[in-house]
């Protein structure tokens, strides 16, 4: 008996028979005596077809009028669920992100919750009935409709969470929990029955697409303990929390592929103090986030410099630099990725670099650029090597071991 908050991606309620049995899933976690608070994303592919839509009109279009046409997606599964679950004996309410109190920040498109006013919410717990809240949306201070970024419901079902002070927080999706590697593209991956929040939030943000990164992160500050499970096979998922049980167990926790990478090279920059700077901060200026930064030894009082960011990115970080007329000397390059490993175990553990970059020799597969942190190793290859790269290191690291 308690409050849950149960989130339902878009794969888990893409059409009738989906909805029906997310509906059974919400009516039964009601019918047991708890409170619930139901997030859910739009349906299937609808967003991806949204954003085609937008396309077909404009190449250009307004983030404002983005976020009021994507933010009808949510709007359509909210309804449909809540229909079904009245439909079926357990008395629901749908609610916009607006009427469920979502206030954002101005930023279109990747807009960050500034604060969930939940009266709304708790009047509609108080009369009996379950809320189902549309993830994924806000309003801003100009009462404008804003969205949180691509994957943005589950940072929505945490933030409800936090600020309802819910008991359980269970994220639903179309697998039955984290795995070491995504199991779509690996058969041998294994499910976790734990991970850390700081494991798994580096996890997110280099590619593993279960949990938007977001969400770990709000999850971790305000210590909301997550259950990622499937709405399909009801059998115990994966505990996303502060500290786990398994510390001195596994090495590697899982590895990951990012396709959303842009290397961009920067030759003939001038080998003084105070260049990279410069440099960097007239991409910082444009809210330019990027991640490996490699330089190169000096010669002829020049150096040549190596960054990556996201391909959404490159187009502007390249035009920027050249503005300033001593960055013109430049590539970039669309045709790599990053893969990753993720685990506290490697910060007392020598070797582990070794073994991952003996998986790639082993494959001929050639690596660009390296970074590592206490608790990960990035190498960035080629696109085409990508998948093989993380079957390969994932045999070395994880599977085999
Ligand atoms: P939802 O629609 O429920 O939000 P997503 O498509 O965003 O679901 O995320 C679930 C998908 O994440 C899975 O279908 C799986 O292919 C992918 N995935 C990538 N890496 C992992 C991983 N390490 N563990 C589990 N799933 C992963
Ligand atoms: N519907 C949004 C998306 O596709 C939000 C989400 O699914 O979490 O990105
Ligand atoms: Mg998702």
């Amino acid at each position: 008996m308690g409050l849950i908050v149960q989130k339902f991606g878009g794969s888990s309620v893409r059409d009738r028979d989906r909805i029906f049995n997310v509906a059974r899933i919400v009516a039964n976690t009601h019918k047991a005596g708890n409170d619930v608070v139901v997030v859910v994303s739009a349906q299937g592919d609808t967003t991806d077809d949204l954003i085609a839509k937008a396309a077909e009109i404009t190449h250009d279009p307004s983030s404002r009028e983005m976020d009021q046409l994507l933010a009808s997606g949510e709007q359509i599964s909210i309804a449909l669920l809540s229909m079904a679950l009245n439909s079926i004996g357990c008395h629901a309410v749908s609610l916009t992100g607006w009427q469920a109190g979502f206030q954002t920040d101005r930023k279109y498109s990747k807009a960050r919750i500034r604060r969930v006013d939940t009266e709304r919410i708790q009047s509609e717990l108080e009369r009996n009935r379950v809320v189902v809240v549309a993830g994924f949306q806000g309003l801003n201070k100009l009462d404008d409709i804003t969205t949180l970024g691509r994957g943005g419901s589950d940072t929505s079902a945490v933030a409800i969470a936090a600020a309802l002070k819910a008991d359980r927080c269970q994220i639903y999706t179309d697998v039955e929990g984290v795995y070491t590697a995504d199991p779509r593209k690996v058969p041998s991956a294994r499910k976790l029955d734990e991970i850390t929040f700081d494991e798994m939030l580096e996890l997110a943000t280099l590619g593993a697409q279960v949990l938007n990164n977001r969400s770990v992160e709000l999850a971790k500050k305000y210590n909301v303990e997550l259950e990622v499970l499937s709405s399909l096979n009801p059998v115990p998922g994966t505990v996303v929390k502060e500290v786990t049980n398994d510390m001195e167990g596994m090495l590697i926790k899982g590895v990951a592929k990012d396709a959303d990478v842009s290397v961009i090279t920067v030759m003939d920059v001038p080998n003084v103090p105070g260049s990279s700077f410069k440099m960097f901060s007239l991409l910082a200026q444009r809210n330019i986030n990027v991640d490996i930064i490699l330089q190169s030894t000096g010669r002829n009082g020049n150096k040549d410099v190596t960054f990556t960011c996201a391909q959404g990115d490159a187009e502007l970080a390249c035009r920027v630099l050249k503005e300033q007329g001593r960055y013109d000397n430049l590539v970039a390059d669309n045709s790599c990725a990053k893969v990753s490993i993720v685990g506290a175990g490697m910060q007392s553990h020598s070797g582990v670099a070794s073994s991952m970059f003996e998986a790639l020799s082993n494959n001929h597969i050639n690596i660009h650029m390296i970074s590592t942190s206490e608790i990960k190793i990035s190498v960035i290859i080629e696109e085409k090597d990508a998948d093989l790269a993380v079957r390969a290191i994932h045999d070395m690291l994880v599977h085999n071991v």
